[in-house]
């Protein structure tokens, strides 16, 4: 766990969220600035602050974020609809929190690309 870090403290439960899914890689909870009807964060349980940083040895956890998203899209019964997977990185990517995270968005229909 890395001091500060506000994913990895909802990860060891030590911060409040509203936590959907978890696992021995992953766990997804809701946004709290959610931008659709369905607005999950899916993170690896171990602290990787960006694609930028991933490296091997995160091969397993970067793989079972999209199966996680797939299990969790089925519970929100936003799969037949389909939903958008967007993984910010670094600023000009528009990640804001340095703990990668894949957003799970869906329950309404969206256009790419945006902004
Ligand atoms: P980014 O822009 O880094 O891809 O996305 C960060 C996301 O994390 C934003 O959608 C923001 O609303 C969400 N977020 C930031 N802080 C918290 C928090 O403390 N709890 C939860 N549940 N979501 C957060
Ligand atoms: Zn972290």
């Amino acid at each position: 766990m890395t001091t500060d870090c506000i994913f990895c403290k909802i990860v060891a439960g030590e911060a409040k969220a509203e936590v959907v899914y978890q696992d021995d890689l992953v766990t997804a909870f809701r946004d709290t600035h959610p931008v659709g009807p369905t607005h999950i964060l899916i993170v690896p349980n171990q602290h990787i602050t960006a694609v930028s940083q991933a490296e091997a040895q995160h091969e397993s956890a970067l793989g079972r974020l999209f199966l996680a998203a797939r299990k969790i899209a089925e519970m929100e019964q936003i799969q037949q609809g389909g939903y958008r997977l967007i993984v910010n990185t670094g600023p000009n990517g528009g990640q804001t929190v340095f703990h990668l995270h894949m957003h799970l968005i869906g329950g309404k229909r969206m256009r790419y690309p945006m902004g």
